[in-house]
């Protein structure tokens, strides 16, 4: 596996940087996760706008013009040989000093890592997921904008190693209202009474490129579609409900802290907003 950093490609064993870098110190720095289908990478712009939103949200300058990372995300899928696959693009704040200061850091650092897909195992796509509510809210948006595709992932962290304590490989997150938010890594939908539902980006998501897509697709197959607060109760009612994630696609959840949802068996809107999706990336 070859591995990109700040124009230079090493060898998997190869690719290191510095314990004095600030994204390892200190969690200072951006990623995106991205989906790449017969060799090209799904919604690219959308990525690289998030990342550079990223970018001037903590003062991060990345040190490459869109289109120079564009291409070095192609040349590492290229390199690495590899047309379906799951990409990680980061931006450290490169190397510092042990103190805080973001002024002493040198030039940030670009990396691309591109793997062979890491999906949810297939088994539950067939049968869905079952999620607890974690204890752990989501990062409230008056400390760090959940916009912010930051390095510092420890809440969501300790919320899915609380799922994982309750045998669950995804977990709820609340906001600090008690609102849904979404989950460690995935958006939330639900569908209720002809109407899809997921919560807006003022209940402290990370607004998915999935979550977009998902909703561009449902609306123009002219389907209800609400953007608005959602509470444990609406999903524990709900008809349907599913995440949605570059990596995870749309995937089925079936029961929220033992509740059943709907008929407990994915459903037959997430199936077919599955099935357009799919269509797109194929596109
Ligand atoms: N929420 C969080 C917290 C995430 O980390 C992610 C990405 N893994 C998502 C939602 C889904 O975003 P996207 O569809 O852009 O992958």
């Amino acid at each position: 596996m070859q591995i990109y950093i700040s124009g230079q490609f090493f060898d998997k064993n190869d690719a290191k940087v510095s314990v004095f870098d600030h994204g390892f110190l200190y969690g200072d720095g951006i990623f995106e996760g991205m989906r790449a289908y017969n060799g090209k990478v799904f919604r690219h712009q959308q990525h690289l706008d998030r990342l550079w939103d990223s970018a001037k949200s903590i003062f991060l300058e990345i040190p490459m013009t869109k289109e120079a990372v564009e291409q070095a995300v192609n040349e590492t899928l290229q390199v690495n040989n590899l047309k379906d696959a799951y990409i990680r693009l980061i931006v450290t704040r490169g190397n510092g000093t042990l103190g805080l200061d973001a002024h002493l850091c040198s030039e940030p650092k670009v990396i691309i890592i591109a793997a062979e897909l890491a999906l949810y195992p297939k088994e539950y796509y067939e049968k869905g997921l079952e999620i607890v509510t974690a204890s752990t809210i989501r990062t409230n948006p008056g400390m760090l904008s959940p916009q912010v595709k930051s390095l510092n992932y420890l809440n969501n962290i300790m919320a899915k190693i609380e799922g994982h304590q309750a045998g669950c490989i995804e977990v709820l997150m609340l906001n600090a209202k008690g609102e849904a938010a979404e989950c460690s890594g995935d958006n939330i939908f639900i569908y209720k009474n002809g109407t899809l539902h997921t919560p807006p980006a003022e209940a402290g998501i990370l607004e998915g490129i999935t979550r977009r897509a998902v909703l561009e697709i449902a609306e123009s197959a002219g389907m209800k579609v609400k953007i608005a607060p959602m509470t444990r109760h609406d999903i524990y009612t709900a008809d349907e409900c599913f995440l949605t994630g570059s990596a995870a696609e749309l995937i089925p959840a079936v029961k929220l802290d033992g509740r059943i949802i709907g008929t407990g068996k994915p459903g037959p809107v997430m199936q077919d907003l599955l099935k357009k999706f799919q269509a797109e990336t194929k596109r």
